[in-house]
This record gives C-alpha cells, sequence and structure tokens, in this order.
C-alpha cells in the first residue's frame, strides 16, 4: 500500500499512529538539526519532521536532498505539533518520520505551485500539469466535476437517459464553420466535428427515446473571441412530446438544483422576458438583472427641440447611473472618451446631472430647459444624486452601445455581485436574422427551430418579424442555455430551409437524412443546451472559462502543451490524398 492516509486527513485523534503518507514537496525547511517538509497531494498538506534526534541519520541525509516538487513516499508516526497551525485542518499534528522513500525526483517547477503564482498564461498551459497541481485550477476541475455528476443525478431522476452520438458527422448547422476530418477510406470526403448532437438528439426522439442528455464535446471553428475556446462542452437535451412550458419548467428545476447543492443558494421563480422586452430595456439578449439602470427611451420628451443630433436619431435612449452626479467632469469625459472607443461606437454621449436640490445640469442646456430634463428624469427613474446618460443613433446600434456602457458602469459601481444569482429565461426570439454581408436571412438559433404557429404567415411577407418557439437561459449576463421547440414535419422543415436559401436539392443533400426520419412518426420534440464551461464558470463566480478546463487552448486555438495543431508528415497526407498549397 503507497499510503495509509491523504494528506489532508490526520488529526490530533491520530497521534500515535504509524502511518504512511505519499506525495509531493511543496516546501521544506533545515534547520540543520531538523527539517520540516510540507508534503502535499490533493487532499491537503501535511507536515513531515526528520529530527536528527528521534529520526534514523540516513534518513535526515537523504531528506536535506529533497527539492521542491519531488514525489516522496514516507512513514513515521503522527505526533502533535508544539507550534500548531490553525489555517489548514492538519495543522495540529505532524509526522516524525522513520523511513524516506524518493519515488520521483523533479525538476526546479518553471513557476511556483502557489496559490498565488509568478507564472504568466502561456507558461502556465505549457505546463499545465504543474499548473493542475495549484489550489485554484485544482478545486475549480473538483467543481466542474460536481456540477456535472450533479447534473447527471437530476437529470437521471427524471427519467433521462444518457446517449453517446458520434463525433466523426456531417456538418451541423449551429451558424460557425466546422471542424473537418479527411476520411483516408472515402478519398476526397471528409466529416465534420459535431457543432452541437442536434440532428441526433432529434433522431433520438423519433428514435422513441423520449428524453436524452449528454455531457458532450462540441466543435466550432470561430475566431475566438475573448473567453471562447474551439472545442467545449454541452449539457446537451431533448425531450418529445413537450411544449416550451415544459421545457422551461425541467430546465429551471436543473438549474434551481445546481445553484443549491453547488452553490447553497435558493432562488425564486425565474423570471421570463421576451427577446423585444430584454432589448427595449437593456440593449441586450442576455441582460444582467443583478442591478437595475434600465433603458429609457426618450424620443418623446428629447426630439421635440432644435437638437439636431437626437432629431435626426432613430432612437434617443439613456440610464441613471445611481450616485454618478459624484463624477466630476473629468471623469465624464473619461466616459464620453470610453463610449466612443472602436469596440464600442458610440458617436458622443449626452448627459444631465442630478443635482440634490432636484434641480440638473446637462451637457445640452442650450437645447433643453429644466422641465424637459426633468422628463428625461422620469422616463430613466433617475434619482437626485445620479447621472443620466444618453445616447442616440440607429436603434439597434445605439441599444448595443447603451448595453456596454451600463454594463461597464455596473461593474465599476460593483454591481456585478459574483456570489449573487439572478437568472432569467429570455422567450419569443425572432425566427430569422438578416445577415448584412450574405444579404439573406438566417436562422438565428438553428434551421430546425419552429416558429410561432400564430407568426407562420408573416415568412411570405415580413420574415424578420417572424418569433420562434426559442429560448435562453441567461444568468447574470451570460447565455449560459438556448434552444427550441422543433420543427418535426417534413414539409414545415422544407419550407424553413427553403426560407434560408436552401435550394431542395441542398436540402435534401445535407438535411436530407432528418427529413426523411420526419415522414416516420416522428413526435412533437424540443430541447435545449447548456454551455457547461461558462455555467460552471458563473457559478464557480468566475468570469474566464479556461479556468475551468482542464487542458484550454490559448487565443489562438493551440494547445501549448502539446503543441497542437502541428503539421503531419507527407506519408500521413499521401494516405489521405491530400496535397497542401500554402
Ligand atoms: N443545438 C443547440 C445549440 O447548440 C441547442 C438546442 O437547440 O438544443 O445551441
Amino acid at each position: 500500500m503507497y499510503r495509509t492516509h491523504s494528506n489532508g486527513e490526520l488529526r490530533l485523534e491520530n497521534v500515535g499512529q504509524e502511518v504512511t503518507l505519499a506525495g509531493w514537496v511543496q516546501k521544506s525547511r533545515d534547520k540543520g538539526f531538523m527539517i520540516w517538509v510540507d508534503l502535499r497531494d490533493r487532499y491537503g498538506i501535511t507536515q513531515l519532521i526528520f529530527d536528527e534526534d528521534r529520526t534514523p541519520k540516513e534518513m535526515v541525509e537523504k531528506a536535506k536532498t529533497l527539492g521542491r516538487e519531488f514525489v516522496i513516499q514516507v512513514t513515521g508516526e503522527v505526533i502533535e505539533r508544539v507550534s500548531k497551525n490553525k489555517n489548514i485542518p492538519t495543522g495540529e499534528v505532524e509526522i516524525l518520520v522513520k523511513k524516506l522513500t524518493v519515488l520521483n525526483a523533479s525538476l526546479v517547477p518553471p513557476f511556483t505551485i502557489e496559490d498565488e503564482t509568478d507564472g504568466g498564461d502561456e507558461l502556465r498551459m505549457k505546463y499545465r500539469y504543474l499548473d493542475i497541481r495549484r489550489n485554484p485550477v485544482k478545486n475549480n476541475l473538483i467543481f466542474r466535476s460536481k456540477v456535472a455528476i450533479e447534473t447527471r443525478k437530476y437529470l437521471s431522476d427524471q427519467d433521462f437517459i444518457e446517449v453517446e452520438t458520434p463525433v466523426l458527422i456531417k456538418s451541423t448547422p449551429e451558424g460557425a464553420r466546422d471542424f473537418v476530418v479527411p476520411s483516408r477510406m472515402n478519398e476526397g470526403q471528409f466529416y465534420a466535428l459535431p457543432q452541437s448532437p442536434q440532428t441526433f438528439k432529434q433522431l433520438l426522439m423519433i428514435g422513441g427515446m423520449d428524453k436524452y442528455f449528454q455531457i458532450v464535446k462540441c466543435f466550432r471553428d470561430e475566431d475566438l473571441r475573448a473567453d471562447r475556446q474551439p472545442e467545449f462542452t454541452q449539457i446537451d437535451c431533448e425531450m418529445a412530446f413537450v411544449e416550451q412550458e415544459d421545457i422551461l419548467n425541467t430546465f429551471e428545476g436543473l438549474t434551481r438544483h445546481l445553484l443549491k447543492v453547488v452553490n447553497g443558494v435558493e432562488v425564486a421563480e425565474f423570471p421570463r422576458m421576451t427577446y423585444d422586452e430584454a432589448m427595449k430595456k437593456y440593449g441586450n439578449d442576455k441582460p444582467d438583472i443583478r442591478f437595475g439602470m434600465e433603458f429609457g427611451e426618450l424620443n418623446e420628451v428629447a426630439k421635440h427641440k432644435e437638437f439636431g443630433v437626437f432629431n435626426n436619431a432613430e432612437l434617443v435612449v439613456g440610464i441613471a447611473v445611481p450616485g454618478g452626479n459624484a463624477y466630476t467632469r473629468k471623469e465624464i469625459d473619461k466616459l464620453i472618451e470610453w463610449v466612443k472607443r472602436p469596440q464600442v461606437g458610440a458617436l458622443g454621449m449626452v448627459y444631465s446631472r442630478c443635482n440634490e436640490d432636484g434641480s440638473f445640469k446637462s451637457s445640452v442646456d442650450k437645447f433643453y430647459d429644466q422641465e424637459d430634463l426633468a422628463k428625461w428624469a422620469e422616463v430613466t427613474r433617475a434619482k437626485s444624486g445620479d447621472l443620466i446618460c444618453v445616447l442616440s443613433g440607429n436603434a439597434d446600434k445605439v441599444r448595443a452601445q447603451l448595453s456596454a456602457l451600463r454594463m461597464e458602469l455596473a461593474t465599476r459601481l460593483g454591481l456585478r455581485d459574483p456570489k449573487v444569482f439572478a437568472p432569467l429565461w429570455v422567450v419569443d426570439f425572432p425566427l430569422l436574422e438578416w445577415d448584412e454581408e450574405t444579404e439573406r436571412y438566417h436562422a438565428m438559433h438553428h434551421p430546425f427551430t419552429s416558429p410561432k404557429p400564430e407568426d407562420m404567415a408573416l415568412l411570405d411577407t415580413d420574415p424578420g418579424k417572424v418569433r420562434a418557439n426559442a429560448y435562453d437561459l441567461v444568468l447574470n449576463g451570460n447565455e449560459i442555455g438556448g434552444g427550441s421547440i422543433r420543427i418535426h414535419d417534413k414539409a414545415k422543415q422544407a419550407l424553413m430551409l427553403g426560407h434560408l436559401g436552401f435550394t431542395p436539392e441542398q436540402a435534401k443533400e445535407q438535411f436530407g437524412f432528418l427529413m426523411n426520419a420526419f415522414e416516420y412518426g416522428a413526435p412533437p420534440h424540443g430541447g435545449i443546451a447548456f454551455g457547461l464551461d461558462r455555467l460552471v464558470a458563473i457559478l464557480g463566480g468566475q468570469e474566464t472559462i479556461r479556468d475551468f478546463i482542464a487542458f484550454p487552448k490559448n487565443n489562438s486555438g493551440r494547445d501549448i502543451m502539446i503543441d497542437a495543431p502541428s503539421k503531419i508528415d507527407d506519408e500521413q497526407l499521401k494516405e489521405l490524398n491530400l496535397k497542401l498549397d500554402l
């Protein structure tokens, strides 16, 4: 037996016992006549003591050669410590070592294996196995495992069956680029890696599985914006014979369960908000509702004066920043610069100070009197002491800009407390979204999403207005899940693909297998997928998903530890009938 106990286990009750421990040398202190070593494993740290008087001499000599991260095994007696360490659970005891075995030596690690390390991101990724020894990363992985296990428990208690779906498939239309894999046996042909198991889970419903889930890797070859990974994990789910309401209730249940068992937080029923309302109130389809600062639309109270900027704008919209009147002129100027940065893209910002005495002082006093500004305050629900920030322009753009400002200010004001959880459902998403680049409509969710029956007629006349039976679960300003009720009828699916610009031949070639299956008794069905990486990060009170992934890729999609992607040799290329043309 390598060890009788872990390094997080021994207490005063164990004093007098002979134990064998194994682990890594966290640090050692050599006082000449005595050597202390902190021995670490996943479970904790136990202090070892090598004492000239009580430990065999050759063991003391060996202990002097130990370096950081050496792997050792020791046998000795648990004794009470003279000076106790109240900060760790094993801090009242130490092991008086009788026998030391070095199981493996270690080079000096390239960064310190401490909670606060001196290693930069890239270095830590290169030596991820060392990074994983550090508490913050280790604890995140343990946390992730707990979320996954609780998810499995909850869903299997609800009769969901976990089914694995293939990884070498045909393109799935989740709107990103596919990763492809050349097929050696089928010359010139390629598999695609799944962007999600979407079509397979629908086929499982047609196969009668009734309730399916899978914790599954998905692959999307996108330009990696901050905090995206080319491979990520979904909790993917599908149910048959359900309406939207059934799905929302089931997965609200899962989310509530996770918040309770993982975070110890009980949350009330999740509010529901339509997409339109979310856009109007927060300029965002994943609003952070931990704080207010809701938008106030000012067209009616700001467009009647000589101020051309507002008069020419499609939308004039503002937010009240709590306590913002305390900002100096300089700070406000900085804010204006902030919204004008290319990443935000506003042309400028108008503001109105709400003074303590009830008066207002705005940057457009030339055009607006106190009565006008009082109306602005009313619409934006500003109180005295607040600052009203107003943007104007194209409605969609200006909403996105003001949303960015709202989030930035809330962060600065400390209103985005990671320990507070504010989930909500956003429902009634538009079915289609206009793409400027290709000049055609795209499925906002995916092509299998069912339009709202009452909006079907609009498909021909005003496609952009058609709403879908689609929903997102939003938590603290992040989309953590999204899904829809599906089309389960061949003719309707064909119609939808037609609207998305597929010719009947293309539709058949890409999705014929699904449409054929629809002809063999497809039940009504719908589902959802959660982004597990992000869900875990948010439940863990953090923002970056990378910290919750054992072996993440860097911002250019590289695994710098194993050095992938990498070239393949000519032999392999030949076997695959591939020629590079770089
Ligand atoms: N497959 C969808 C996605 O990955 C989720 C769903 O519709 O269930 O977003």
